[in-house]
């Protein structure tokens, strides 16, 4: 399973070092967390590991391969999924259709042939429903399948973004503020899925403005303050780090 690497990756809007020489790893089989200060930066990473924003400098790989200039379909493609700090689904359509619709993101011929109703495309959106359904149980989502995506409470409006962005089965995945406005009980049962996801070999990276939660759940947290990576490592010692002490008390 594949690692990706950020190496002095930088962001520069205007006169603004969003992201400022930033390095970092998101191994395979473990949850890594990136925690800051709202402004830090941990977007700005997010979108440019995800070929949303390109780099002002630096290098973004995957498996050794660099995906720094990649667009945001590509670097899907090569296994890198993400959701969204604010959340994207089709409002009107079903919780069923909204997972779906992450199927398609890695297999393009596969939407073609649909598009033209080939028995092989038929035989895809089987396989593809199954998968769905798969996710739905994972997710405890079975009983919201025909839901219009729209209507449903915020915490399950997030569950249906992941399990989107996981439907492809990526290596890696970009959860931005993933339980942002959840309640304490909804908090956990995600916590739950981030572990399953983590020991079935996936690479998560975890942003995080809740730093207990952070520190739960990952091997390693990285924080950013005013786009620079002020601390790494054990997540017990990283929050009593003065430094990082000292910038969350400055919010
Ligand atoms: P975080 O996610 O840690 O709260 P962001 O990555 O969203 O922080 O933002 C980091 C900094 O970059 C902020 O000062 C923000 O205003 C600025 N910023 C983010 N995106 C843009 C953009 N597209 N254009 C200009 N400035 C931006
Ligand atoms: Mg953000």
């Amino acid at each position: 399973m594949p690692s990706l690497k950020l190496e002095n990756v930088a962001k520069h809007f205007g006169g603004l070092k969003a992201v400022d020489k930033v390095s970092m790893e998101v191994p395979p089989g473990e949850i890594t967390g990136l925690i800051g200060p709202n402004g830090a930066g941990k977007s700005t990473v997010v979108n440019m590991i995800s070929g949303v924003l390109a780099l002002t400098e630096g290098d973004i790989t995957v498996d050794g391969v660099s995906v720094a200039t990649d667009r945001a379909d590509i670097v899907a493609r090569k296994g890198v999924a993400r959701t969204f700090q604010n959340i994207r689904l089709l409002p009107e359509a079903t919780v069923l259709d909204n997972v779906m619709i992450g199927f398609h993101r890695r297999e393009e011929a596969g939407v073609l042939a649909q598009m033209l109703g080939l028995p092989a495309a038929r035989r895809d959106t089987k396989r593809f429903e199954e998968k769905a359904w798969d996710l739905l149980r994972r997710f405890r989502m079975e009983d919201f399948a025909e839901y219009e995506a729209g209507n449903l409470a915020y915490g399950h409006q997030r569950r249906v973004e992941m399990m989107r962005a996981i439907a492809a089965e990526p290596d890696i995945v970009l959860l931005d503020e993933p339980v942002a406005g959840m309640n304490d009980v909804e908090s956990d049962e995600l916590a739950t899925i981030f572990r399953e996801l983590a020991d079935s070999g996936m690479g998560l990276l975890l942003i995080e403005h809740n730093v207990g939660f952070v520190t739960r759940l990952c091997k390693k947290v990285y924080v950013l303050d005013s786009g620079r990576m002020i601390a790494s490592g054990d997540p017990e010692a990283v929050v009593r780090d003065p430094q990082v002490v000292a910038a969350y008390i400055g919010t």
